[in-house]
């Protein structure tokens, strides 16, 4: 029996990057996917094909709704959409980034084997599929991921009642899709589909949009989606999903008030959040167990209660984010080299690519509060910055939230043009424990987005933003 000294089971960004790492630091790995592409949900059905999809939506609502503004005509018509080559473009994104993951395999001398793994015991897994076999592992990285939860007594039939997993491969536009819950994918794919002309309802039990995001941010979007012509149901619980031949029937009741909401439609997409994947994996083998969310239990170092067995991503607590999955998938790769990694939480940014996108980084002001900190904001309006004006993107705002006595930024809070590259530049100021003032005094390009956090910072550091 070949015998490895780590075995990573799974392939999403947690797992193959965790096998990149522990490759070039001189182990020997196997990469256990039970799937024939290489990448888990992120590349395959998640990050990368949304993301895909969202710039082929935008790019057919600024022809749409803002050429004109540009002196650029299309005549009276709306522009055509050749869906099936959309969808094709998609498809191609995802392959090509899948087969560049099976390249880095290759490169870093990584075994990959196709199949279900399972454990035989705490050092043995089965593998069941195309490279049917058993190895063995010095240490086992588990980074089996998540898969779409449902609500109590809605089924997903994946044709009518969908997961964001078919919501990436529809074939048709649908005239009207209805959308459970307004969290960071429900807003993302809600806003692709509404961009390419369907009439899109969300329904969310909360009273806000991406409800655990800064409250103004969360405003702003809710706006922002509303003039593109998404409709919001807030404050309201789905009681029932009805899949019909040709549509879905969708009730719900105001919590307020116990009014009865009935919404039809061609599709219904329930995006309620994520739970961690572990079926299959014969757990017990290995003397492990989950936690009553399903997630496997792990210390601070990332290790399950076997020492050599780790577990890393969506499959254990915190964001389900890819970026989180990777940085512990590093974490741990080093760790068992008998390095000293570390990983601040604090620090992941929350990214939602809607148009405008929102992003943040550390402390909310609400989180702030119920911690007794004393702070000091600084906000900056994309209107009043020439780049954004310039390129019609004046939504939206950059938001500082510094200690009140050191100036430390404690928090980054935006929504508006590129959000998600910018945020970058809050998280590199928070890592190095930079004050407000500290980024005020560097030097940002003119005309760029960047400036408005900068103003930003000013306007925390002592209220003189220059440009407001
Ligand atoms: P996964 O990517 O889920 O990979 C797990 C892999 O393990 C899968 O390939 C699975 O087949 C395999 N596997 C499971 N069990 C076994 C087994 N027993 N044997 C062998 N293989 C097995 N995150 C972001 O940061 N940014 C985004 O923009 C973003 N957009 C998203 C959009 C959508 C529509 C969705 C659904 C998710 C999005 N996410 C995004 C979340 C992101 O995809 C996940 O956080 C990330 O993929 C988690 O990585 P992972 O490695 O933990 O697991």
């Amino acid at each position: 029996m070949k015998e490895y000294d780590v075995v990573v089971i799974g392939s999403g960004p947690g797992g193959y990057v965790s096998a990149i790492r522990n490759a070039q630091l001189g182990k020997s790995v196997a990469l256990v996917e039970k799937y024939s592409t290489l990448g888990g949900t992120c590349l395959n059905v998640g990050c990368i094909p949304s993301k895909a999809m969202l710039d082929s939506a935008e790019k057919v609502y600024e022809a749409n709704e803002h050429f004109q503004d540009h002196g650029i005509g299309i005549g009276s018509e709306k522009v055509n959409i050749d869906f099936s080559k959309l969808m094709g473009r998609v498809q191609n994104v995802v392959s090509d980034t899948c087969n560049g993951v099976s390249y880095l395999m290759k490169k870093n001398k990584i075994d990959v084997y196709e199949g279900l793994g399972s454990f035989v015991d705490s050092h043995t897994v089965k593998i069941e599929g195309k490279d049917s076999s058993e190895i063995k592992g010095k240490n086992i990285i588990i980074a089996t991921g998540s898969k779409p939860s449902t609500l109590p007594g809605i089924e997903i039939d994946k044709k009518r009642v969908i997961t964001s997993t078919e919501a990436l491969k529809l074939e048709e536009i649908p005239k009207k899709m209805i959308v459970i819950g307004g969290g960071v994918i429900g807003l993302e794919l809600g806003s692709v589909y509404a961009k390419l002309g369907s009439e899109v309802s969300v329904v969310e039990f909360a009273d806000a949009v991406i409800a655990a995001m800064d409250q103004e941010v969360s405003k702003v979007m809710k706006r922002a989606l509303e003039a593109q012509g998404v409709k919001f149901y807030l404050g309201h619980a789905v009681t029932e999903v009805k899949a019909k031949k040709n549509g879905v029937e969708v009730i719900a009741k105001k919590r307020k008030d116990d009014s009865e909401l009935k919404l039809d439609g061609d599709y219904c997409l329930v995006c309620v959040g994520r739970s961690p994947f572990t079926q299959g994996l014969n757990l017990e083998a290995a003397d492990l167990s989950t936690d009553d969310r399903g997630r496997i239990a792990v210390n601070e170092h990332l290790q399950t209660s076997q020492s050599h067995i780790y577990a890393i991503g969506d499959v254990v607590r915190g964001a389900m984010l890819a970026h989180k999955a990777e940085e512990e998938g590093v974490y741990v790769a080093e760790l068992i080299n008998g390095e000293k990694p570390h990983i601040d939480y604090n620090l992941v940014p929350g990214v939602v690519y809607t148009h405008p996108e929102a992003a943040s980084v550390g402390k909310t002001e609400q989180e702030l509060k119920a911690d007794g900190v004393k702070f000091k904001k600084g906000s900056f309006p994309f209107k009043a910055s020439g780049r954004a004006r310039a390129s019609n993107e004046s939504i939206g705002f950059v938001k500082v939230l510094a200690d009140a006595d050191t100036d430390e930024i404690l928090g980054v809070h935006m929504i508006g043009p590129r959000s998600s590259d910018m945020i970058a530049q809050a998280v590199t100021a928070m890592e190095y424990r930079a004050s407000a003032e500290d980024i005020a005094r560097i030097c940002h390009a003119h005309p760029t987005y960047t400036e408005s956090f900068k103003e930003a910072c000013l306007a925390a550091t002592e209220d003189r933003a220059l440009h407001i």
